[in-house]
């Protein structure tokens, strides 16, 4: 599930590797996976790669007047191979096959396909509906005055922080890292928090993130693989001692998350209902 260090990690090595590269051709093998029509996809042929970068959670490819805006949601990877693929790969969305025989490619793993990828003209690249709705990014955080107002609202911080709309960036791993580091229960409302709360948490995403990212520019050298070493402490760690104070990580399940924290530092002790569990006793 790629949030902004891994998005970030992405866009840096894959900046290194193909800028200047010239465009063959592109296609999108997964129909549904491109978003818009106009310019059509192939209109990358002929032009030169000129910049990634990380918008939030997205990736832009930058080719000149075009941009290649892409969205990995929770399974997709863009990736740089040197052999192009098989038509046939159904793990393959979109393909921007490069001179020397490289492919920049967008595959998805798993049944469904939710990553996109939308090609704008770079000046509608800012007023696209996905990316003006973004809040500041997360790393590095914005001022404590900015930070502290995006925070104020009567939502609980755990889906408070993952709201691209409040601050970008942040997603289901990284969220139970910063409200740990932080010492903040997940449930405490954005708009409870108090000067000094707001502060730690300010802190915990600008070194939290920050590290993550020092971690991956040590790690990876060229090529982002599948599954990134990511340094998590408490996200998926249910069971196992906190690394801070020894007491047993819990975890909450939803639907489709995990949520994990330390009950004696971030809620007074007290472990929350598991909303999976407490939905099997009705
Ligand atoms: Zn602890």
């Amino acid at each position: 599930m790629p949030e902004l260090p891994e998005v970030e990690i992405t866009a840096r090595r894959l900046a290194r590797a193909v800028e200047g590269a010239g465009v063959e051709s592109a296609l999108a093998p997964g129909m549904v996976a491109l978003k818009t029509f106009d310019p059509p996809l192939d209109a990358l042929a002929g032009g030169r790669l000129t910049g990634v970068r990380r918008i939030g959670k997205m990736l832009a490819v930058e080719a000149g007047e075009l941009t290649l805006l892409v969205h990995l949601m929770s399974a997709g990877r863009l990736q740089l191979f040197d052999k192009r693929a098989s038509l046939r790969d159904k793990s393959s969305r979109i393909l921007v096959r490069l001179e020397g025989e490289r492919e920049l490619r967008l595959r998805e793993f798993g049944t469904q396909q939710r990553a996109w990828a939308k090609l704008l003209r770079a000046g509608e690249v800012a007023t696209d509906e996905d990316v003006a709705r973004l809040g500041p990014d997360a790393h590095p955080p914005p001022p404590p005055d900015e930070f502290a107002r995006l925070l104020d609202q009567p939502r609980h911080l755990h889906p408070l922080l993952r709201d691209q709309r409040t601050i970008a960036g942040i997603g289901r791993s990284w969220v139970d890292e910063l409200l740990w580091t932080a010492r903040l229960s997940p449930f405490k409302q954005g708009s409870e928090l108090e000067d000094g709360e707001v502060e730690e948490l300010r802190t915990a995403c600008d070194e939290v993130l920050g590290a993550a990212l020092d971690h991956y520019e040590q790690v990876i050298v060229d090529t982002v693989p599948d599954k990134l070493p990511m340094p998590l402490q408490v996200h998926r760690r249910a069971g196992e001692p906190c690394p801070r104070c020894g007491s047993t990580i819990e975890a909450v399940h939803f639907k489709d998350y995990v949520m994990c924290y330390c009950p004696e530092e971030q809620t007074g002790g007290r472990v929350l209902k598991d909303r999976r569990l407490s939905r099997l006793l009705k």
